[in-house]
């Protein structure tokens, strides 16, 4: 593998049973918008999709979607009367190339049609960086054994549905591509609104149905060497057609740019004006000027966050994708949305957010590119209205976070499976979503210092969530506190009673809101006053919330250190687990995710979780008992488990198996070894993929406001190397066998004292510091 193949996804040859895991994987982003790799021209059974961040709708379907947004890539070449795609020509070849250096997409095929008439088609494509309301396309045609009448029909499609139900198939479904999108129910979200036609390009505008967000999008194309382009319009359609005579051998170039503003970036009528002047700047700038600023937008980008394996290009690789999927989840421009379990790369979850985003994904962006991590806790803010209904719905006082959050943080979980057959408990049940939301605050603000967004937010995010913990612990006649019909991050087992993971957490959140009450009363007086009046919150109601997380009702644990998973786990029966080629568990014949109650298999990380997430409440001890009695039980039927287990098996001392989890985390969208890439990336492990080599291999945690190391690196790994910013200062970490490196860089006299194994050590700003490793020493 060279240098550049460090930096590049490719495919080579049209496969159609893998091109819609292409299509993802393929993704074009920037945090405002997503759009899947499809081919341009499209092909049968093509799911392409372009979502907008925040652009969610109700209308007609199940549970609300993240809408599929008009389709600004549609670029049909015809040549000769034959339009080219995959069915109408053979493909001679066909190469794709994702560069996550600019997360660029850029494509050769050529196609032949049954005269035997060869045409090249060269394209990249990307959203900017630079602009997030922008989109680029280059194309290059070139007959290449025949001189051609060529048309280009360029345009935006806003016929796109979203998909509702899959139908439920006795068999097997069909594999045929025409079946295989089409039959799903689809959800209808968009209306048309408007649409105009210029000498400089085309505008088409839509509204979403039910919550009336108004879309634009203007492009424009430019074709050398073509006479002055059509406009042809159909229904939700409208696009620019250019005719051009081209010698054989000769290339003609297109230049499509595309611009986007929505309702929530803009007041609705202003959304065409917006999109249109917009789309005025960069085309007077040109395409190669917009490529140019896109560059370095990234590079700034990974500039920060890059991370390196040597010795491994491979995991390079991987981990170098995961992060590119993380740069195009989320940007810093908007505190009003998250990041739903697909991010903006499918339709798989609709878009909404879990836990996945404070607990898998916000330690990224914490660490690299904290503003982003400011807004998506923003989110959680903007939101709290949203969580404070769905306490009230259910009964309860202070604010309940949603299991799926959509746009405004009402509880969204679907009630039932896609196809109709089981009960979903997880929107009344899997609470622990609350404490994430906790979680996430704390190691924001440990990490950055910035005790404004604790004062301002954070403080009545935790005063109104620790208001619902209070009131949603049932008291015992003992005096203690359980919490009873839960659901923890294994949900395999529901109506639990006290989840040792949510009880845990719901201690520590308890315990976290007190502190920041008491900090606030002498840091912030008149703010906490304020909010304090506002809440009708008082000190004993504070006072109140630290005696029940004392009395808390924590599940037994043996006198090995084993912690019961809930209430009544251990009666459990013990199934044997079968492994498959990849040495991954299988469910045991017979059973599936519906009908594991009664055994004591694990669908994920849970208890091992648990000692990851609070790594100061047990000792080394009781976190190696618990990985050695739980990893053998779990089946890892969640993309989030695996990171968990290649971090904690490095932790308690027994790294034999921390590779492998490592490479099912880091390649689960590379090798689609979930099965399901097609609908979407794994985004949580693409978090939890840069935590296994932050805080699995290179053993980073945060104890007692300090930075602390611990690294430690498979066999055949020479070395890792990644940066993580600190109180504003950036911090870049290497390490190898033999030694650790730091350079801070930070203001001249500035200095950071971390623990490398243990030991103190000062970097002082701009200065290479290079520290023995000896893991024995203590830690
Ligand atoms: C997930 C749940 C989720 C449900 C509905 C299931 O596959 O495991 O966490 O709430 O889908 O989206
Ligand atoms: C997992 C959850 C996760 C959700 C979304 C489910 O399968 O069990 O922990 O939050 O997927 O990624």
């Amino acid at each position: 593998m060279n240098a550049d193949s460090r930096w590049q996804i490719v495919e080579d040859g049209f496969d159609p049973a893998r091109a819609n895991t292409y299509e993802t994987l393929f993704t074009t982003g920037n945090g405002y918008l997503g759009t899947r790799g499809s081919l341009e021209e499209g092909h049968e059974g093509a799911l392409p999709g372009t979502f907008l961040r925040g652009v969610f709708d109700h209308h007609d379907s199940a549970v609300i979607d993240l809408v599929k947004a008009p389709d600004w890539v549609a670029l049909d070449i015809v040549v000769d009367g034959v339009r080219l795609d995959v069915t109408s020509a053979s493909i001679v070849r066909h190469r794709r190339v994702l560069d996550m250096r600019d997360g660029s997409l850029s494509r050769e095929t050529v196609f032949e049609d049954s005269e035997g008439r060869r045409t090249r088609i060269e394209s990249v494509r990307f959203a900017s960086s630079a602009d997030e309301h922008l989109c680029c396309l280059q194309a290059h045609i070139t007959p290449e054994n025949h001189a051609a009448s060529v048309v280009v029909r360029s345009g935006i499609d806003a016929t796109r549905h979203n998909l509702d139900r899959r139908p439920f198939y006795a068999d097997p479904p069909p594999a045929d591509p025409q079946m295989k999108w089409h039959k799903w129910a689809r959800s209808r979200h968009l209306d048309e609104a408007g649409r105009a036609a210029s000498d400089d390009g085309v505008y088409l505008e839509t509204r979403t149905i039910d919550t009336t967000i108004t879309i634009g999008y203007a492009a424009s194309t430019t074709v050398s060497v073509s006479e002055e382009p059509e406009v042809a319009e159909r229904y939700k359609h409208i696009e620019q057609v250019s005719r051009a005579q081209v010698a054989a051998g000769e290339t003609i170039s297109v230049e499509k740019l595309v611009t986007i503003y929505t309702s929530r970036d803009v007041a609705a009528g202003d959304v065409r004006r917006a999109a249109q002047d917009e789309l005025r700047r960069h085309r007077d700038a040109g395409f190669t000027a917009c490529r140019v600023r896109n560059r370095e937008a990234w590079a700034a980008k990974w500039a920060d966050s890059d991370v390196t394996i040597d010795g491994d290009d491979e995991a390079t690789r991987a981990v170098r994708f995961s992060i590119h999927e993380l740069l195009i989840a989320a940007n810093e421009s908007d505190p009003r949305v998250n990041i739903g379990a697909n991010a903006l790369t499918g339709e798989r979850y609709r878009g909404h957010a879990f836990w996945d985003t404070e607990v898998f994904m916000l330690p990224f962006y914490i660490y690299t590119q904290p503003e982003t991590a400011r807004g998506l806790l923003l989110y959680r803010y903007h939101t709290l209205d949203g969580a404070r209904r769905n306490a009230r719905e259910t009964g309860f006082r202070g604010a309940r976070y949603a299991w799926e959050s959509a746009d405004t943080g009402v509880e969204e979980t679907p009630k039932w499976t896609i196809d109709g057959a089981h009960r979903i408990w997880m929107g009344e049940e899997e609470i622990h979503i609350t404490s994430a939301v906790a979680y996430g605050l704390v190691a924001y603000v440990a990490a950055t210092g910035d005790h404004d967004l604790m004062t301002r937010y954070g403080a009545e995010i935790l005063f109104e969530t620790s208001r619902f913990w209070a009131d949603r612990l049932e008291a015992t006649p003992e005096g203690r506190y359980v919490l009873s019909r839960v659901v923890g991050p294994d949900e395999f087992h529901e109506h639990v009673d006290n989840s040792a993971y949510t009880n845990h957490l719901v201690r520590w959140h308890l315990q976290q809101a007190a502190r920041v009450y008491a900090e606030l009363s002498d840091s912030s007086a008149d703010e906490l006053a304020a909010l304090s009046k506002r809440m009708g919150l008082t000190r004993e109601e504070v006072e109140d919330w630290l005696d029940k997380a004392e009395q808390i009702h924590l599940p037994s644990v043996t006198d090995a250190g084993v912690i019961e998973q809930f209430d009544g786990y251990f009666e459990l029966a013990t199934l044997p687990v079968e492994h498959d080629d990849n040495d991954m568990p299988m469910y045991p014949p017979g059973y599936h995710h519906y009908n594991l109650a009664g055994t004591r298999l694990l669908k994920q990380a849970d208890v091992v979780m648990l000692t990851y997430v609070l790594p100061d409440e047990f000792s080394d001890e009781v976190k190696l008992a618990n990985y050695e009695f739980y990893e053998p039980l779990t089946l890892h039927k969640s993309s989030l488990s695996p990171a968990t287990h290649s971090i904690m098996s490095i932790e308690v001392g027994d790294p034999g198996r921390a590779v492998q989890y490592f490479r099912r985390a880091a390649s689960v969208d590379l090798v689609d070894n979930q099965g399901n890439t097609e609908e979407g990336v794994h985004i949580a492990s693409a978090g939890g993929t840069w935590q296994m080599i932050v805080n699995g291999f290179g053993g980073f945690r945060v104890r007692n406001g300090r930075m602390t190391f611990k690294p430690w690196l498979p066999p055949d790994w020479e070395a890792v190397a990644f940066r993580l910013k600190w109180h504003g200062n950036a911090l870049s970490v290497s390490a190898n066998h033999a030694t650790a490196t730091f350079v801070l860089s930070a203001p001249e006299g500035c200095r950071e004292t971390v623990l490398v194994h243990g030991r103190e050590v000062v970097l002082p700003a701009g200065t290479e510091v290079v520290v023995g490793l000896t893991r024995d020493d203590p830690a």
